[in-house]
């Protein structure tokens, strides 16, 4: 939160060498801070950085403007975290160690639900729901925590926009019942990271080259569709100014 936030910008001030795993967006958003605070950064990751949430396409053009920038990155089949707060490093499956003045993780989230124990309802991992939200008649589950039924079967979606959604749909699904419209969620994804801002409607990750509707292939600023087999497209927007509702759009037909 924004505790955590404070706290790293005051131990950047020093220009700390930073390790960071975790190759998601959030690893590299906080990655691309510390190279911009003039830190020497290592990025350990499983994969090539946000391949897995953005696919191939998308995930080079924001690994190669960090590299540009100076960012190291490490692959590795699983890093750990080891000693204390004067001398934290990094342990490589392969055997290599990496040490840092400061490491920080960004490996993913798991809900914390341990608290829901006796009381009836899942706990200790996602809170499977309904398609309105709820988890019985009388109880909605919504945000990080909620596992839900989407084209890609019952699962998380951990976004702001979704948990906003999630929680429309339940509470109207609270009061009328069945009665009540389903989720219709459509994911909305952005980052600002490495010089770079993208934002995303549709169904990421994406397979294959874009189709350009404004710009070009180059990293530069563009506007792009990857048409998807159900015709529902993933539009984005790189570095490039549109209204959400306008990127919306194009998710449904050529703009
Ligand atoms: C560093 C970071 C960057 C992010 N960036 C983006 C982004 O760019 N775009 C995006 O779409 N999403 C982003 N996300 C994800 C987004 O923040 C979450 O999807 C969103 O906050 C989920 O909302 P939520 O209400 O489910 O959970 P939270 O926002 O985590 O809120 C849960 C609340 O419940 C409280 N709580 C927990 N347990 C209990 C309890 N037992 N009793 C009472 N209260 C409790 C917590 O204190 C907290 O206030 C980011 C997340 C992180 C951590």
């Amino acid at each position: 939160g924004l505790d955590d936030a404070l706290e790293l910008r005051a131990r950047l001030a020093d220009k700390p060498s930073v390790v960071v795993v975790g190759g998601g967006p959030l690893g590299m958003e906080i990655a691309s801070g510390c190279l911009a605070s003039g830190c020497a950064v290592t990025l350990v990751t499983q994969g090539p950085p946000l391949i897995l949430q953005l696919g191939p396409h998308l995930a080079e053009v924001f690994v190669r403007a960090a590299r540009e920038r100076g960012l190291t990155i490490v692959q590795t089949a699983a890093a750990r975290p080891e000693g204390d707060e004067g001398t934290p490093r990094v342990i490589l499956a392969e055997g290599g160690v990496l040490e840092a003045e400061v490491v920080l993780t960004a490996a993913g989230d798991v809900p914390n639900t341990e608290w829901l124990a006796g009381s009836g309802l899942p706990a200790g991992g996602p809170v499977p729901v309904d398609a309105r939200g709820l988890v019985r008649p009388d109880v909605a589950a919504v945000g990080d925590l909620a596992a839900f039924p989407t084209v890609r079967g019952v699962r998380r979606v951990p976004l702001w926009s979704s948990a906003i959604e999630q929680a429309k749909t339940a509470a109207r699904a609270l009061l009328r019942g069945t009665e009540a419209p389903p989720l219709d969620f459509q994911s909305y994804f952005w980052t600002e990271q490495f010089g770079l801002s993208l934002k995303a409607v549709g169904d990421l990750p994406v397979e294959g080259p874009p189709e350009y509707v404004d710009g070009e292939p180059g990293g530069g600023p563009a506007l792009m569709r990857w048409p998807g087999a159900d015709g529902a497209a993933v539009a984005a927007a790189l570095d490039y100014r549109i209204p959400v509702p306008r990127l919306r759009r194009m998710t449904k037909a050529a703009a």
